[in-house]
């Protein structure tokens, strides 16, 4: 359990090649402040399966709204998070309000779905990683198999072993776990077999030229022939038009996500849909 991960892995950030520039830094100094003043809330963007047409889960998406900068998106702030080490805390907290609003969910009365939260590596190597989900999922109430947990391929390249067993640790609470921005990542594909893993999430960047690029529908056809093969899920992110999701659901794809079907929103404008069955797509392919 304390076994230490990243023994044999290497660092090629250079410190001294990277000036970090006047606004990083400005905001570096808030997101300390951001975490006392509770500036970081959470946008839901909700997953669907592409057999029933139901919602499957929702995908816990962090926004900050900082009294300095204003809005700020993950995408920059959430590098910086992770350079500092706040990362941690940031997702401690963030874990914890979204197994809240899940709770919350049920209690109410919605349809039961996943909740989906995205997990750095940072907070992945943390040595009381399963303690703390655990007393999360105790504290709030919400049962182990309504939480997901979306790691990247980076974590892939950690110690082996200790990585596997944290996994198993963190199965053994019910959890889901699924690969983020799957085929982006880490070169190797043998961690597929050695990982108890449930869900690859298809990178966007697959998805965005799907159908008109023979080389991304390669790419994808393959990628969900593997997962089923392996016996995962398959998730695509990103899906905008009708057109791939028309081809995902012609090649087995199981759930997707995307602005086609709904943006991520705060939870009050999520909770009206949650019953929601969408009705794509209408027409089968020709
Ligand atoms: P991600 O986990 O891959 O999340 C999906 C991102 O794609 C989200 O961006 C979402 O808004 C966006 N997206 C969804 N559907 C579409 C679409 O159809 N088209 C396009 N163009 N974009 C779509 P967002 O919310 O800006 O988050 C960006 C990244 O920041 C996330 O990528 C994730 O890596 C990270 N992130 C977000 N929230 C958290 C968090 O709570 N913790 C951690 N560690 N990382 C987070
Ligand atoms: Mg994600
Ligand atoms: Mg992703
Ligand atoms: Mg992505």
């Amino acid at each position: 359990r304390t076994k230490e991960l990243g023994k044999n892995s290497y660092s090629f950030y250079e410190p001294n090649l990277r000036t970090a520039t006047s606004r990083e830094m400005q905001l570096e100094q808030s997101l300390h402040r951001a975490l006392e003043q509770d500036e970081f809330i959470l946008h839901y963007q909700p997953r669907f399966d592409l057999k029933t047409g139901a919602i499957a889960g929702v995908e816990a998406l962090i926004r900050w709204d900082s009294a300095e900068h204003g809005l700020v998106s993950p995408q920059e702030f959430i590098p910086l998070a992770e350079e500092t080490g706040m990362i941690v805390p940031i997702g401690e907290r963030i874990l914890r309000k979204a197994c809240e609003q899940a709770k919350r969910w049920i209690d109410a009365g919605k349809p039961p779905i996943r909740m989906a939260v995205n997990l750095s590596l940072l907070q992945f190597k943390q040595v009381h990683l399963v303690e703390q989900i655990a007393s999360i999922l105790e504290e709030t109430g919400l049962p182990g198999r309504y939480l997901e947990l979306e790691i990247t391929e980076s974590v892939a390249s950690q110690n082996e072993k200790a990585v596997a067993e944290r996994l198993r640790e963190i199965k053994e609470l019910g959890i889901t776990v699924s690969i983020d921005d799957f085929g982006t990542g880490y070169s190797s594909l043998s961690y597929l077999r050695q990982y108890p893993l449930d869900v690859l999430k298809i990178d966007r960047s697959f998805i965005r030229n799907l159908v008109q690029s023979p080389d991304d529908t390669a790419i994808v056809k393959a990628i969900i022939a593997m997962a089923h093969s392996l016996h995962l899920s398959v998730c695509a992110e990103g899906v905008e038009t009708e057109e791939q999701l028309v081809f995902l659901r012609d090649h087995g794809c199981g759930e997707v996500q995307g602005f086609l079907l709904a943006k991520p929103k705060p939870a009050e404008e999520v909770e009206h849909i949650l019953a929601r069955t969408i009705t794509y797509p209408v027409h089968a392919a020709s």
